[in-house]
């Protein structure tokens, strides 16, 4: 029952096979049982959960229509919610109970969805592998000696081992996509501003968005439906029209035309995720799309382009931790600038502060002509190649990662962990939406697949992703948890 979707779930609720109640408990208890080895869940809110069924319930019962009234989810310890903490992965923000809902918090409370807990991730969302956590790293449900990818890598394991039935995730430079890939889940990083940031703790502003993370493109579209849309709250969310993202999906994939960038499949790829990728492609053919070899010129630039842009960013974001307002806050400080260079010593870790370093660097009077503007120009350089291959081609498809899931403590050298989204991050300059699928599988280890479309193409991207998984089991493949019994 656990590893049903939203949709098969939602049947189920309205009619009548099975209560909120006993849903949430079964998750609960799968939680309880399975966490304490992933790691995927900062803090489970049992009590509160239990009542939001109940409510649920009540809800279910008076005829309610929406998709995720009673269906348990997680969000990314990122969001905002109110009487919970909300910590980011932080030593700074290990005590932050924050009295207010982020927005997209706000919006499945009100369709009814259930909060089981929040996930575990990278510190301030900096990472790729959930290492950085302070509350430890995730291990991969598929192989527990593996990292889930990061940032977002509690909700995408929680999705994996069914410790939930969707999950809310933020993407700044790959945070849902890379680690949906290495979990063998459906995860949506929307086109920036689809999805409102209000109450989402902020890494890089001009960047980060939040996207679902769940079982199957039909899920992400039914999750899609929830969370989009205008918020005046966040002056950066945009004012356009939300489609039914369930309307299209049944559309047929008949003179697609799927544009596959050479730069995506060159040196660094790994042969497996190659050929998964590509047998994916002779699959797209049989559906009727056409496949036509494109450029990215730029996207070697990319990485560089948003180490400058992110930490620059993140530098000015994070300097609101301060030791004085809320969260960590040193012993015995002597003056204020022992307590403000005490305070961040000691709540930030390493790569945090690596960022702000960097950062700080970046946007100084002497050298920002040399960085920060030199790589504002490259964003525009890399957004112009996709405009120009959006004239071509409806979708682009390549590796979400060049590798699957890799093992933990296995990638010491920052710069290494950086190169981890060269196929992902610049879709985050351009501020388009991309969408990571299972489609293979590398020594067991799932293979995600990354389409990316044009502004606000989310249907389109949704469409093209659920014609792949009517047509293949990929996406249903489930990893077989040590100590468990068969489901
Ligand atoms: N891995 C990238 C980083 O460390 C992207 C993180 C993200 O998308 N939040 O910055």
């Amino acid at each position: 029952m656990l590893a049903k979707t939203i949709a098969e779930l939602s049947r189920a609720l309205r009619g009548g096979e099975l209560s909120s109640v006993e849903l949430t408990r079964a998750y609960l208890d799968r939680i309880e049982r399975l966490n304490p080895d992933l790691n995927a869940y900062i803090t489970v809110c049992g009590e509160q959960a239990l009542a939001q069924a109940e409510d649920a319930d009540r809800r279910l019962a008076a005829g309610d229509t929406s998709p995720v009234c009673g269906i348990p989810l997680a969000h990314k310890d990122i969001f905002c919610t109110e009487g919970v903490t909300t910590s980011c992965g932080s030593r700074m923000l290990a005590n932050f109970v924050s009295p207010y809902d982020a927005t997209v918090v706000e919006k499945f409370n009100a369709a009814g969805a259930v909060t089981l807990g929040k996930t575990n991730m990278d510190e301030f969302a900096m990472g790729s592998s959930n290492e950085t956590s302070y509350f430890g790293p995730v291990k991969n449900p598929w192989d527990t000696g593996r990292v889930p990818g990061g940032s977002s890598g509690g909700s995408a394991a929680a999705v994996a081992a069914d410790l939930c039935a969707m999950a809310t995730g933020t993407d700044t430079g790959g945070s849902i996509r890379q680690p949906a890939a290495f979990c063998g889940v459906t995860g949506l990083k929307p086109s920036y501003g689809r999805v409102s940031r209000w109450g989402m703790i902020a890494f890089a502003s001009s960047l980060d968005q939040a996207g679902p993370i769940c079982k199957s493109a039909q899920d992400a579209a039914i999750m899609l439906n929830v969370m989009a849309g205008l918020d005046e709250r966040d002056s950066t969310s945009v004012d356009l029209t939300v489609p039914d993202y369930t309307a299209s999906l049944d559309q047929s994939l008949e003179g697609l035309r799927i544009g596959i960038p050479r730069q995506h499949f060159a040196e660094g790829l790994n042969a497996d995720v190659e050929q998964a990728i590509r047998a994916a492609l002779q699959e797209f053919e049989k559906l009727g799309a056409t496949l036509v070899d494109i450029d990215l010129p730029n996207n070697e630039l990319s990485i560089s382009a948003y180490y400058v842009v992110a930490p620059a960013e993140a530098s000015a974001n994070l300097s609101r931790f301060d030791g004085v307002r809320y969260g960590y806050r040193c012993d015995n400080p002597l003056d204020l600038e022992d307590m403000y260079k005490r305070t961040r010593s000691e709540g930030f870790g390493d790569e945090v502060k690596r960022r702000i370093l960097v950062g700080t660097y970046a946007l100084s009077a002497g050298f920002y002509d040399a960085y920060y503007r030199k790589a504002q120009q490259i964003r525009r350089l890399i957004k112009q190649d996709f405009l120009d291959a959006f004239k071509q081609v409806d979708v682009i498809v390549g590796p979400t990662s060049p590798h699957a899931a890799f093992q933990l403590g296995a990638k010491s050298d920052p710069v290494a962990m950086y190169l981890e989204d060269i196929y992902t991050i610049a879709v985050n300059l351009a501020g388009l939406p991309a969408i990571s699928i299972p489609s293979g599988q590398s020594n067991g280890l799932p293979v995600g697949m990354h389409i990316v479309a044009g502004d606000f193409e989310e249907a389109r991207l949704l469409n093209v992703a659920h014609q792949f998984q009517r047509a293949t089991d990929w996406h249903s493949r489930k990893p077989s948890l040590s100590g468990e019994d068969a489901k």
